[in-house]
């Protein structure tokens, strides 16, 4: 008797509920990660074999596997790991594949595509440790050796020798003969990194983001997914490659909100290489000088292992803190900068060393108002006010791509040329200081005054040459970057962030001024940092100004636990957006009122979202906390698994979200 043929199940890099079933090819055994050919509607689609058949339709309702694509099999790792993300972010797995595969267009090679690489060189140059740092590395290579599992966190402030660190680990790592994967949190820091890994190994990293052009893309997919690269540098993304031989990965910065994914599959980077590392059986290195509160606890539950590197490298001391309470100083509408920080970059550039202004607002002004009636220039499709950018000369909302020439006539009032500006922005700084110091050479660090990373590093070369005296810029200037003659830090409103109901608002102010303030003092001259601040008693400023983390950060992990906040308990999000804002509303409540009874879930809402209109469409959310031993994903998607969405409705799940807009 022939035994029917087996069916497998073959998933498609598609937002699919699920794999679909079809018979093999005939005569051919196919391992599961087989990447194949198959007929998909009228179309053909490449797919992965995942395993044994599972439907119930008769076989002759099923269509054959055409052909298999020659590639590596998906590593068994990869494969959990894509359906272990599909399952916590509450996602078709079909979307996480396809980040596997970056893009359909890569996975056939082009005839002169060459994807050797030349194998880094452990010991190519190998920095004579100091004992502190020789402590932290020599922990951390053990971890490589024990080719197993763990999480450390490398602590250390800004300029102790982290990266030389985990160097250690890495050059272990190649000693195995095994790949090792450094995440950054944005592209604009892969260039200044990846000679200084070139530096070090002899060869530059095999790169992973979307600023590649598809030529490289496909050359580095193939050279990862091969094992042909040994050592590769990239954004979050890079961690769902198909690796063969992952042995360590290395998250730079792993306080950053960046590696948090806020479309399409919405996943933490970090926390999916703890996921990564864990199925994979291989360490994780976190580094900072400012770990998340989500670690710190981690530490704390001792989950993660805990490196300290406790000073800086050489000659550099930390820098000295200042607040400069805004509230003792009268400040013209146009002056943003007050005596006390002008007079310290007076004499900073007289001394012939640099300085930067950190004000971490693109653009010229946040708000237009009209002088004559006070209508305020908003976007018509976002809850945001239009933000004017000299630069372009126009206005440009920040949540969409709306963008407008200003006005002639206020909209309401119909007054001509009373429009003014209200607030500033770094191009608004950069004004003051070129009426103000009109010889200093400077320059603006903005993600919209740059682009790609090569224009960040040309600021960078021109920074470290002498070439500038002064960097004015967002958020992007706060990170890593190593300016010897910089001894200067003035921050231009320090209470920023702390605005709005994000509950890691405090944390995430403290992380980003530390960070900024890690940029001065790094060289030989000690480095003084000016906080401009309307509110010198807030914890974040007292802990800045102490240099107290552990106590900040202990306080506000009592402030989460209170508030049923992360990390003690687990968050979600649940929002529902379209067009029609009573069609919305109605959702969100059937939502809410199916909500699971039995469980310990709170649930606050629905309620208007605090930006109610976003990119045109209305919405409407729930926040969901849950105990941490509660599987917050599966009862989302039981509870969101009946119901009948409507197709002009959208409802979007964010499992720990980090975005509160
Ligand atoms: P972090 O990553 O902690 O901010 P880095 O690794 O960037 O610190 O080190 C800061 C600076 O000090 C870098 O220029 C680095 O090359 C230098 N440095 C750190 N440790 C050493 C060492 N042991 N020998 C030589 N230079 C070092
Ligand atoms: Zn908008």
């Amino acid at each position: 008797m022939n035994q029917p043929p087996a069916t497998l199940r073959v998933l498609l890099p598609l937002p699919l509920a699920d794999a679909y079933d079809y018979l093999p090819l005939a005569g051919q055994k196919l391992q599961p990660g087989t990447v194949v050919d198959v007929p998909f509607g009228s179309k053909q689609m490449i797919g992965v074999v995942w395993g044994k058949g599972t439907s119930n339709l008769p076989l002759s309702k099923l269509r054959h596997i055409t052909g298999t694509v020659d590639l590596p099999p998906l590593p068994e790792t990869t494969r959990n790991f894509v359906d272990w993300v599909a399952q916590y972010t509450v996602t078709p797995p079909g979307a996480v594949l396809k980040m596997a595969f970056g893009s359909m267009r890569l996975l056939k090679p082009k005839k002169n595509d060459d994807f050797s690489c030349p194998p880094p060189k452990p010991n190519h140059h190998q920095p004579h440790l100091t004992d502190d740092q020789k402590k932290a590395a020599d922990a951390l290579v053990q971890k490589v050796r024990d080719e197993a599992y763990s999480v450390t966190l490398l602590d250390g402030v800004t300029g102790s020798g982290k990266t030389e660190v985990f160097c250690e680990a890495i050059a272990e790592c190649f000693r195995q003969g095994k790949q090792a994967l450094v995440l950054l949190p944005e592209i604009a820091m892969t260039a200044a990194l990846l000679d200084r890994f070139a530096a070090r190994f002899g060869v530059q990293p095999t790169q992973w983001h979307s600023e590649l052009t598809e030529k490289q893309r496909r050359i580095n997919w193939h050279a990862i997914m091969r094992g042909e690269s040994k050592f590769i540098l990239g954004a979050r993304s890079a961690l769902f490659l198909a690796y063969p031989n992952l042995g360590l990965i290395v998250v730079d910065e792993e306080h950053e909100a960046a590696y948090k994914q806020e479309e399409g599959v919405i996943y933490h980077g970090r926390d999916m290489a703890v996921v990564r590392a864990h199925l994979g059986n291989i360490p994780l290195v976190l580094s900072s000088a400012t770990p998340s509160l989500e670690t710190m606890f981690n530490v704390q539950q001792k989950k993660y292992d805990h490196v300290v590197l406790h000073e800086r490298f050489g000659k550099a001391a930390m820098p000295k803190i200042e607040l400069v309470d805004l509230r003792k100083y009268k400040m013209t509408a146009q002056n943003f900068i007050s005596p006390p920080l002008f007079e310290a970059l007076q004499k900073t550039i007289a001394d012939k060393q640099q300085a930067m202004l950190f004000l971490n607002r693109r653009g010229y002004a946040p708000l237009t108002l009209c002088r004559a009636c006070g209508h305020r220039l908003a976007c018509p499709n976002c809850t945001s006010w239009m933000i004017e950018h000299k630069q372009s000369g126009r206005l440009h909302c920040h949540h969409c791509n709306f963008s407008m020439r200003l006005p002639d006539k206020c909209p309401t009032c119909g007054a001509e040329g009373r429009f003014a500006a209200c607030g500033p922005g770094v191009e608004r700084v950069a004004e003051e200081m070129k009426a103000r110091m009109p010889d200093i050479r400077f320059a603006i660090m903005a993600s919209d005054t740059l682009d790609g990373p090569k224009a960040a590093q040309a600021l960078v070369n021109q920074m470290a040459n002498q070439e500038l005296d002064l960097l004015i810029g967002t958020q992007i200037m706060a990170k890593g970057y190593h300016f010897p003659r910089l001894t200067l830090v003035g921050v231009v409103d320090a209470d920023l962030g702390l605005a709005g109901g994000d509950p890691r608002a405090a944390e995430r102010t403290f992380q980003l001024l530390q960070q900024v303030s890690g940029r001065s003092g790094r060289g030989e001259d000690a480095g003084r940092v000016l906080l401009q601040t309307t509110a010198p008693d807030h914890p974040v400023m007292k802990a800045l100004l102490k240099g107290d983390r552990d106590s900040f950060m202990a306080a506000e992990l009592k402030e989460r636990e209170a508030y049923h906040l992360p990390p003690a308990w687990r968050l979600a999000s649940i929002t529902v957006s379209g067009a029609d804002k009573n069609h919305v509303i109605r959702l969100a409540e059937q939502i809410a009122a199916a909500a699971p009874q039995n469980q310990k879930l709170r649930i606050l809402g629905p309620a208007p979202a605090p930006f109610a209109m976003l990119r045109g469409r209305y919405r409407h959310r729930l926040l969901v906390q849950a105990p941490r031993n509660i599987n917050l994903s599966a009862s989302i998607r039981q509870w969101l698994g009946g119901a009948k969405i409507p197709r002009s409705l959208r409802i979007m799940v964010d499992i720990d979200p980090y975005s509160f807009l």
